[in-house]
């Protein structure tokens, strides 16, 4: 069976190649001038206005900083389960790199603990209408 194209759920946040998971990471912006580092690709310095930036991997593991529990199906664009709806935990996971990630996190609701340590879980979120599988990330206990 041919596999199907994969391309991320959005531009400039994940890399690696796509059809290995265990190689995939999140990527970060990181200034030369001022040292901040932020989540996603960026041109220039959201602190300093810096041009000096640099695309980084973001490391694979993190630790949780804040969380909360999503009781309700949200709307659109989410692509999760629907019918019927499964209760998920949402959080800020902090990377050595400094930065908060908000991500979906795979792991039963009463285990979610602020401080746990967590590892990144890139998954197919959802086929698109292009026939191509959006792939998007999660964190799961570590
Ligand atoms: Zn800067």
């Amino acid at each position: 069976m041919e596999s199907k194209k994969r391309v991320a759920v959005g531009e400039g946040l994940l890399t690696g190649p796509l059809e290995q998971f265990e190689e995939v990471r999140l990527v970060g912006t990181r200034c030369h001038d001022c040292g901040e580092v932020m989540f996603g690709t960026y041109h220039s310095c959201a602190n300093c206005a810096s041009e000096e930036v640099e695309q980084i991997p973001l490391s694979r593991e993190g630790t949780l900083w804040s969380y909360t529990i999503i009781n309700h199906c949200p709307p659109e664009p989410y692509k999760g389960p629907k019918n019927p709806f499964i209760p998920f935990g949402e959080g800020l996971v902090e990377v050595p790199e400094g930065v908060r990630v908000v991500s979906i996190l795979d792991c039963p609701l009463e285990e979610i603990k602020i401080g746990m340590k967590l590892e990144l879980e890139p998954y197919v979120l959802y086929e698109n209408e292009a026939g191509e599988e959006v792939v998007a990330w999660k964190f799961k206990a570590k």
